[in-house]
């Protein structure tokens, strides 16, 4: 239920009373009137502050409206006070609107509408203040709770207002410390803005708390114009934690990146003394083969027609061996070496890398009659030549070895060229290789025959897929039954067919 608005009338005149009150009434509803007529019931209803409004005549037996009004402000200054009356003068007027007066009405038949309406502005008036008030408070609590600073400041740099949380991020207890501290560093700046405004700006800035401590924040600024002069509307926020934790964070990278350079360091160091030391072994061992092999050879020969079957068979093995794992540990040391050693990639042309490959293997490719198809023009590739080289070696020599019995060895090589990469074909008509087994022999030491049958040591693929890799590119097999192998490396092409 609403509450009844509580009105005071005071008139000495009974009938203008009943008039004054037959208007409030229409007015507002629920309505509670009390009448004054002397100053003991005037002082009681002070005392009680059971009213809301007042409505007085000026011109009373016991005192005049303006004390009246006086009396009603000093205790209640919002409460609306309205002088009907037809005694008073201007400059009565003046003196009550002066002392907080709502509103004046002059007493004439038809003013008397007029009464509750200005009542009715003035409470209206009361509330939006009452309103506003309370939105300030609450405005004013808010910006005081939240932890970012927020300030206002001239276009020098003065700070001109702030909420708390930016007095405590400072650590500063009133503006003036706080301005003492010059973190819009604008005074230094030297630019005069003039008439335009400053532009926006977010900046991290890192400056002296009044404690002493380090801090950083987040700096927002953004011109205003208030009342036609430009000031500067700013937020501050607490960075430091998170700048102390980066800052660690970056501390702790640099002492990773530093002990990182000093393992690569001492890795590359290992790294080498490892392989001068596998070229020493390598060296030592071919050494008494290369002994074993003369030996076995001058034997042979010098006691050809002594020798039973078995003792030349015995020698002749011995020869065969020394020679293979002569050729094992040559072939160790190109794979350590393309482990270990920078490659440098240039434009290659691959015509001229085959007519190369297909000179040196001249022997073996008559031996078994091979024909070898190249399918011209080839395109250029981006690799090593020296390496390209060895491993097309490697590749074509393959072919033509693991060939069944009285076959021909046909060769056929062509080039497929995509987007950015070329692959090169390999295809044989040898005895194939099962798909499981497609992977490993790419790997050292994995042969899929014994030595008996197709004489080799394990690493040529290896050194391939090395090569191959090191050089940025890839190398696979593909097998269709009956068909002999397709082997493919795949390069990026030379930058001047792009
Ligand atoms: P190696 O030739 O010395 O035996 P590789 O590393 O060159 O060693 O080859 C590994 C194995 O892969 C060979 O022993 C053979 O079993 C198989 N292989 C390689 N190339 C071919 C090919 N063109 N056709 C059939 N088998 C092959």
């Amino acid at each position: 239920m609403t509450q009844a608005l509580r009105v005071l009338v005071i008139d000495d005149n009974k009938s203008d009373r009943a008039l004054i009150i037959r208007q409030l009434q229409r007015e507002f509803s629920p309505l509670h009137t009390q009448e004054i007529i002397d100053a003991q019931e005037l002082e009681r209803a002070i005392a009680n502050a059971n009213f809301d409004a007042v409505v007085t005549d000026y011109q009373l037996g016991w005192s005049n409206g303006l004390d009246v009004l006086r009396a009603i402000k000093a205790h209640y200054p919002r409460c609306p006070v309205v002088m009907f009356t037809n005694t008073g003068t201007e400059e009565i007027a003046v003196e009550a609107l002066k002392s907080g007066l709502d509103d004046y009405v002059l007493k004439a038949p038809n003013r008397y509408i007029r009464v509750p309406a200005a009542i009715r502005v003035a409470l209206q008036r009361n509330e939006i203040r009452k309103q506003m008030a309370l939105l300030e408070i609450r405005l004013q609590r808010l910006l005081n709770q939240v932890k970012v600073g927020i300030f206002r400041a001239t276009t020098d740099g003065t700070i001109i207002e702030s909420n708390s949380a930016f007095l405590e991020l400072l650590a500063v207890k009133s503006l003036a410390q706080a301005n003492e501290i010059n973190l819009l560093n604008l005074r230094n700046d030297g630019v005069e803005w003039g008439d335009r405004l400053p532009p926006q700006q977010e900046r991290e800035v890192q400056f002296q708390r009044n404690d002493g401590s380090e801090s950083w924040a987040l700096l927002t600024t953004i011109p205003n114009t208030v009342e036609g002069i430009t000031v500067i509307d700013g937020l501050l926020e607490d960075i430091t934690d998170r700048k102390r934790a980066e800052l660690a964070l970056q501390q702790l990278n640099t002492d990773l990146e530093n002990r990182v350079r000093e393992r690569t360091a001492q890795l590359e160091a290992v790294n080498q003394d490892l392989e001068e030391f596998a070229y020493s072994v390598f060296h030592d061992l071919r050494a008494p083969l290369r002994t074993i092999q003369g030996y076995a050879h001058i034997l042979l020969e010098d006691l050809n027609d002594s020798l039973n079957t078995d003792d030349r068979e015995y020698l002749q093995r011995i020869a065969v061996n020394a020679e293979q794992l002569d050729t094992l540990i040559i072939d160790l040391l190109a794979y350590s070496r393309l482990r270990q050693a920078d490659v440098d990639v240039e434009s290659v042309d691959l015509s001229r890398v085959l007519t190369i490959v297909v000179a040196q293997l001249q022997q073996e490719l008559q031996e078994q009659q091979a024909q070898v198809q190249i399918q011209e023009p080839l395109p250029f590739v981006q690799g090593n030549r020296l390496i390209l080289i060895q491993v097309l070696t490697n590749l074509m020599s393959n072919a033509v070895k693991f060939i069944a019995d009285g076959i021909q060895s046909q060769i056929m090589i062509w080039a497929e060229l995509y987007e950015n990469h070329v692959r090169l074909w390999i295809k044989d008509n040898g005895i194939g290789i099962a798909p499981a087994n497609r992977q490993q022999i790419f790997r050292p030491f994995i042969r899929l025959h014994s030595a008996e049958e197709y004489p080799g040591t394990g690493i040529g693929l290896a050194i391939a897929r090395q090569g191959i890799e090191r050089m940025g590119g890839q190398i696979g097999v593909e097998f269709h039954p009956g068909q002999g192998s397709q082997f493919w490396i795949q390069l990026p092409v030379a930058e001047e067919f792009l």
